[in-house]
Formats: structure tokens, sequence, C-alpha cells
């Protein structure tokens, strides 16, 4: 047998030849195995973010993550799945609406989530500030309770797609994060790793976002969607704004609070459009309803209880306690401090620096710079307007939930700043930029 020489991939690479799909799956496979060391491993990173990666090669490195580790699959459930996903943003709870509202809908949500990162906010950690709440669970665990409650939101375990995990890792220390083909390889390698009937990707623009541009995060969005196609798995792929926080509440316990809110039916917003605008979409493709009557059933579950009362049912079956949904004042953790917020001029919002108010959120101690590091459930940012709202100074725009005063009065000091406002008429930005629907 001839010895195979990783040196040769990395050579093609770095003179900008496309790399055989076998050669790519081999030299993932051999690094998540370790017998490829990071120097070679990242050489090859920075080679495919320079030179790019096409469309075989991006699939390839997916499949070969995905081979990397265990990939788990529901057997024998009654109900259609759906899997939603967010690239990241802030004041982004849409996945705590959107699984229970699904769930009342009769679709199941099987979720595997991750943990925030840097300005991005993560569905575990908001999850985690019910006391109780456990999301370690099996994925036997998983199947029974959404037969049983219609939707679980769990971590994902260290054995799903490893390599993703180290490469991640490896990525986020050579400055080869930015790149489309392997953020798309990264994103898709874990929602193809579990089996579901419908893949939902929101993949978010603006200042919020990975994607600062509508137009990159359409080409994000395309990648995603042909390594969904080259998987044979059912996908839609929406671009949704990110040029501000999506809700008003940017930490855990706050955004667990306002999904609450939004589920019993009696806050509107943006946060509720766009877990309602999803949960039409799954019920679309699942159950071919027709958009206006797939739309006035998720109104009809968010303003009835129904959506309401599936959420409290998936926090009791994951041991969280469940009078957080009648009184959540009571069961979710306090700040010490709670700070008023109030503009400091008059003006219409133009512009939001989102991922400032999501450090800042994470400098209170919302957040976490490293993977692993613990995050405070209490602490966070309560911040109302949104882009073309008109604001008079001195009126009460939000909250800072802090440990200290100092926290209270440097966090208000970042969001006041990173709000751009003007004498003019400013239009608020699309909540849905692109969809490209799943064929079914
Ligand atoms: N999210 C991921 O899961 N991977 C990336 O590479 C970027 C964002």
């Amino acid at each position: 047998m001839t010895h195979w020489d990783p040196r040769a991939v990395i050579a093609a690479k770095r003179d900008g030849r496309s790399v055989p799909p076998l050669e790519v799956e081999r030299f993932v496979l051999a690094y998540a195995r370790g017998e490829i060391g990071d120097g070679p491993a990242a050489a090859f990173l920075m080679a495919a973010l320079l030179n790019g990666f096409d469309a075989q090669e991006t699939l390839a490195m997916t499949t070969a993550m995905i081979e990397s580790g265990d990939t788990v699959s529901f057997p024998g459930l009654e109900r259609p799945t759906v899997d939603k996903h967010s690239t990241g943003g802030v004041g982004d709870g849409v996945t705590l609406v959107f699984a229970p509202l699904v769930a009342a809908l009769g679709l199941g949500v099987a979720k595997l989530s991750g943990r925030g990162l840097g300005h991005t906010g993560g569905t575990l950690d908001k999850l985690e500030a019910i006391p109780g709440l456990r999301t370690d669970l099996e994925p036997d665990e998983i199947g029974r309770q959404v037969a049983e409650v219609g939707c679980a939101v769990a971590a994902q375990s260290s054995t799903l797609v490893p390599a993703d995990g180290a490469l991640y890792a490896l990525r986020d220390a050579t400055s080869t994060v930015p790149s489309v083909p392997l953020i798309a390889a990264s994103v898709m390698s874990k929602k193809l790793a579990v089996t579901t009937d419908l893949i939902l990707l929101d993949v978010k623009a603006g200042s919020g976002a990975f994607m600062q541009t509508v137009e990159d995060a359409r080409t994000l969005a395309e990648a995603c969607r042909a390594l969904a196609d080259g998987a044979g798995r059912t996908c839609g792929v929406a671009v949704t704004d990110m040029a501000q926080p999506l809700g008003d509440a940017v930490g855990n316990a706050l955004d667990v609070l306002e999904a609450i809110e939004v589920l019993r039916g009696v806050r509107r917003g943006r946060l509720r459009e766009l877990a309602g605008w999803f949960a039409a979409k799954a019920l679309e493709a699942l159950e071919g309803v027709a958009p206006d009557v797939a739309r006035d059933r998720a109104e009809e579950a968010l303003n009835d209880g129904t959506a309401l009362e599936r959420f409290q049912a998936m926090i009791e079956a994951q041991g969280g306690d469940p009078r957080v949904v009648d009184d959540p004042a009571a069961v979710l953790p306090h700040a010490p401090v709670v700070a008023p917020l109030f503009a400091d001029r008059s003006g219409t919002l133009a512009r939001v620096q989102a991922a400032e108010i999501g450090l800042a959120s994470g400098a209170l101690g919302a957040g976490r710079i490293r993977k692993g590091d613990p995050v405070d459930p209490a602490v966070g940012i309560v911040i109302h307007p949104k882009i073309g709202d008109r604001l008079s100074e001195g009126e009460p725009i939000g909250e800072i939930h802090a440990r200290t005063e100092d926290d209270a009065v440097e966090a208000g000091r970042r969001v006041l700043a990173a709000l751009e406002l003007t004498d003019g008429r400013v239009d608020a930005p699309d909540l849905v930029h692109a969809w490209w629907g799943p064929e079914v």
C-alpha cells in the first residue's frame, strides 16, 4: 500500500486546486483521530480560507465531520419532526417560543443546541436559568419526550460531530473562522448528524451577526442549503434581520421571562413575529397547510395558551420548576441591581451596534468569552426601542440587571453608545430578507 501524505492535500489547496472529495474526507478524519497535528490542519484551514472550497469539497468536509462521531435519530415517532437553528445573534430567543409553539401545532421539535459564545447568546444558557432544568438528555430520552410532550431542547453531546469541536477551536485560534464554506460545513454537520424530517435554518444578517451584510448572509444561506440538498435532507433557509437585538431581552433569565410573555400572548413584536413565521413554515412543509391558514394556526396557539402549556410541559419533563410559567418572578433568579435606562437625547433610532449590546451583556456576566466559562443567569440587558422608533430625551428605554452599581453604570454607558439616533424618518428593516423554501 502506498503511503498517504497529507502534505499533498495542503499543497493542492495552497496552490488553488480542488482537492478530490475523498482526500478532504481522509484529511478531516485523520485530524479527528489525532493522526494529523494542529500545524498541518491549521495550514489546510488557512489555505481553504484564502483559496475557497468548491461545493464538493465543502460537502466532503461536512460528511467527514459527521462521520467522526455519533449520529442521532428518533425512530418510531408518530409526529413529523423539525429542527430549527440560528447562526447566532443578540436577543435571539426564537427557539424558546418556536419549540413549544410547534409542539402545540401537533409537530415534534427535537433540537440539540449549543451554548452562547462571544456576543451571541445560547439557548441552553437561557433554558438553564430555570431552576432544576436539565439539558443533558440522552437520545432515547429526547425521543420519549418528543413523543409525549412534542418538544425537547437538549445539549449536543461531545460525541456528536467531535471533528467540528476540534476544528472550530483550531479555527478560533488561527483566525480562520470567517470563511463561508468552513462556517457552512460546521453549522450543517451538526444539523445533518441529527435525523429530523425538516431542518429550518435562520441565517442572521446585520451588526449582531456573523454575517454583517444581507449579501454575505445570502451566500452562507445558499452554501448551507446546498449541503442539505447534497445530503438528501429537506431544509428551508431564511436570512433574517440582526441589525438590532431581535427581542428586548439580552441575557438568560430575562429571555425566559420574555419568551413566557410571548407564549402567553401578551407580548407583540419581532420575536413573536419571527417565531410564528418559522412555525408556519414548518406546518406548510410538513403538513401541506396553506400559508395563510398556517399563520392563523400559529397565531391562535400563541393567543389561546396551548403553546404556553407545551412550554410548561417541556420544562417539567426536563426537571425544571414548572411554576416558572405562572409566576416567573418567584422562580427565576434576580440580579441585585436593576437600573432603569433613559434615552440620553431625542431622535429616531437609525442604527444599533447589536454585537456591542451582546458584549455589554456578556461583560455583566450573562455571556462567555471562552468555551466552558460559566454564565450568570440573572444579569443582562432589556432594551425596548427598535430601528425606526422615535425617542425623547429622558424617556425610559430599558433596564440593566447587574451584580453591582458600577457594572450597571458601565453597561448603561455601552448600550447608549451603541444606539445611533438621527433627526429624520427611518424605516424599520425587513424581518425576513430572503427565504428558500424546502422542496417537498
Ligand atoms: N457557528 C458554527 O457552528 N460554526 C461556525 O463556524 C460559525 C458559527
